[in-house]
């Protein structure tokens, strides 16, 4: 029988790579929700709703009806990238300019009902790993396995180091750690679902967890 398997947590806690990891075994749909996130923001840069530091909500709110984001396989990788009207950003949003903007973006109502509705659609057949910040309290409150990833602040913020500095971006460690810490602040304090552990989430500390490890003890829940 296909379920739901809801996979939320802090930033750069590796839910992604374990999702997928995850999803590829159990044959189901992985869902990154955060590139959702990060591509709403993207088109707020180049659309100059995101000026000089400051971001105009209701620019951004209004224009809302503009965004078409969808997923497409890519089959040499193997990996669902994310599309904005019809063209491949997925290289676009991991940026630290993105990075910077998106808990904000993330904070506005609009945005989140938005995303929310489209991914509970892409969710109605089942057999989905999705993972993200709200997805076991808002998204799928019936997920029938919520998974939440913590790690210290030092370790994830070694790891989107490692992450981004291998994909060539030139950058410093603190502005990273910053970044994570902020991020971490922002989306567990907003005041629209905001990062929380849902009362019947299976909390994973993977600090010193293998990748694999993560892999088979969520496999091994998801089978129960
Ligand atoms: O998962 P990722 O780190 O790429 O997410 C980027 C940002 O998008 C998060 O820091 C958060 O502000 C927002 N987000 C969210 N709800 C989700 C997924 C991501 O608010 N379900």
């Amino acid at each position: 029988k296909k379920i739901i398997i809801a996979i939320d947590g802090f930033s750069s806690t590796g839910k992604s790579t374990i999702a997928r990891k995850v999803a590829k075994k159990l044959n189901y749909i992985y869902v990154d929700t955060g590139a959702m996130y990060r591509a709403v923001t993207y088109y707020a840069i180049k659309q100059g709703f995101i000026k000089n530091g400051e971001l105009n909500s209701e620019g951004l709110i209004s224009a809302l009806d503009n965004i078409t984001i969808s997923f497409k396989m890519n089959e040499v990788s193997g990996i669902a990238e994310v599309y904005l009207n019809g063209k491949n950003i997925e290289s676009n949003i991991r940026t630290m300019e993105v990075s910077n903007y998106v808990s904000p973006v993330a904070t506005l109502s609009e945005v989140r009902k938005k995303l929310v509705e489209q991914q509970q659609q892409m969710g109605k057949d089942k057999g989905i790993v999705m993972d993200g910040r709200d997805i076991g309290t808002v998204v799928f409150p019936q997920a029938e396995l919520k998974i939440f990833m913590t790690a210290s602040v030092k370790t994830r913020a070694q790891r989107r180091y490692k992450e981004l500095t291998a994909r060539g971006h030139n950058l410093d460690f603190d502005a990273v750690l910053g970044n994570v810490t902020t991020r971490d602040h922002i989306d567990s304090t907003r005041e629209d679902s905001p990062l929380i552990k849902a009362k019947d989430a299976i909390e994973i500390d993977n600090s010193d967890l293998t990748i694999e490890e993560q892999v088979q003890t969520i496999i091994t829940l998801a089978n129960k």
